[in-house]
């Protein structure tokens, strides 16, 4: 799913009453997993200056570049960080910020097609082939859009008095103008 979806789903999801401060740390648990493809991107792009098609239809599944995703999207990695956020810290902050990154790799083993990350990194490399994808139209990603896009509207209106400053409900706001507007935009 897209980084933005899973950033507005997992701190409404972890978002507590009178607890404001813990949404950057559910924020933070839900981009930590998309963090390297972004770095992958920065660095195919601007140091090796892949061309779009070669990225996403071969670097992309090169197994270095694999690996990497792997480490920050991998459930045994994930529940060591919350064992030892929960039981030897006893940090609800870091508990909070590996919870999010469980249910951001939820969210994911849902709507990856042929694209998934090793869920099991470095156990196994068995990974799921959703029969759904947020992004490819051979794997009904034109429904599941529709489908994001109003469940991500109806979070958002739980979430937004939940939101304790003005810059997190404007970014609120613009995302979901964004997404909406993406159906009418041409591009
Ligand atoms: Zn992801």
């Amino acid at each position: 799913m897209t980084t933005q979806s899973h950033a507005i789903l997992n701190i409404a999801f972890l978002s507590k009453r009178g607890k404001p401060y813990l949404h950057s740390y559910a924020f933070l648990g839900a981009v930590i997993p998309d963090i390297p493809i972004f770095i992958f991107f920065a660095v195919e792009t601007f140091i090796f200056q892949t061309s779009q098609r070669d990225m996403w239809g071969s670097r992309y599944f090169m197994e270095a570049w694999q690996n990497f995703f792997d480490v920050f999207n991998a459930v045994p990695l994930i529940l060591i960080l919350l064992g030892i956020g929960y039981y030897l810290m006893h940090s609800e902050r870091v508990t909070v910020v590996a919870w999010s990154m469980l249910i951001h790799c939820a969210f994911d083993f849902l709507t990856h097609h042929d694209d998934g990350h090793h869920h099991l990194f470095p156990l196994s490399d068995f990974i799921f082939a959703s029969p759904i994808s947020y992004w490819d139209n051979n794997h009904h990603a034109g429904i599941f859009r529709v489908v994001e896009c109003v469940g991500i509207l109806a979070v958002s209106i739980y979430l937004f008095p939940r939101l304790k400053t003005r810059l997190g409900r404007g970014v609120l706001v613009f995302i979901n103008v964004l997404f909406v507007a993406s159906f009418f935009l041409p591009f």
